[in-house]
């Protein structure tokens, strides 16, 4: 893929409902927050930010096991609209811009999306091509472990801010490990 094609970067992370007591299985996970930062392709900063938690339908109770790994809480989420509506909100957010590029770490947060929008029968919504920066990033950095957001921070020397696996705070450490990605620093 042409990097220098596009405009913008899209960066999106998800946060969804999870347990680890096989309490209910993957395919059931349901998104409960996105993230998004829109940066400048050339200056690599930050243009937009798009931030929404969303409400839970199948499994409505978040686990101890969820707040406590994204710091989401039950509050936060029953406040908050169901997919069909928050999809519909970050469609209109999206439709500000044209020529993005959709980044994400690894293939989960894309795959998130399809399982939530075949769920509630909406169609998926970002009109963009998705890259996976996680591999992008071995692949440009010539390292053959794929890293988790963390373990690439850490490689780049760079420190993570906010709390890791809220959406909006990922999303916004990713932009400092973009310089890595498109490979203009090398760890
Ligand atoms: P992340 O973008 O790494 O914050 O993770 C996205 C989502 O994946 C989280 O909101 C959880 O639903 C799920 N997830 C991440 N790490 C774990 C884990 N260690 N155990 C279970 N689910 C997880
Ligand atoms: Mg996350």
């Amino acid at each position: 893929m042409d990097l220098d094609s596009f405009k913008y970067f899209l960066i999106i992370d998800v946060e969804a409902t999870c347990n680890n007591d096989d309490s209910f299985p993957v395919n059931e996970m349901e998104m409960i927050e996105i993230g998004a930062v829109l940066i400048c392709a050339d200056s690599l900063t930050k243009l937009d930010e798009f931030n929404t938690f969303i409400q839970p339908q199948r499994h409505p109770k978040l686990t101890d096991f969820c707040t406590n790994l994204t710091s989401i809480t039950q509050h936060n989420v029953d406040h908050a609209p169901y997919y069909p509506e928050a999809i519909n909100t970050f469609q209109n957010w999206l439709g500000n811009y044209h020529n993005y590029l959709f980044c994400s770490w690894g293939e989960y947060d894309k795959q998130q999306f399809e399982q939530d929008c075949a769920f509630h029968n909406v169609p998926y919504p970002i009109p963009a091509p998705h890259l996976n920066i996680k591999k992008q990033f071995s692949k440009t950095q010539k390292v053959r472990k794929r890293h988790g957001m963390a373990g690439a921070l850490k490689l780049a020397q760079i420190s993570l801010t906010g709390s890791h696996h809220r959406g909006i705070d990922d999303a916004n450490n990713m932009i400092k490990l973009m310089p890595y990605v498109i490979g203009r620093k090398s760890i």
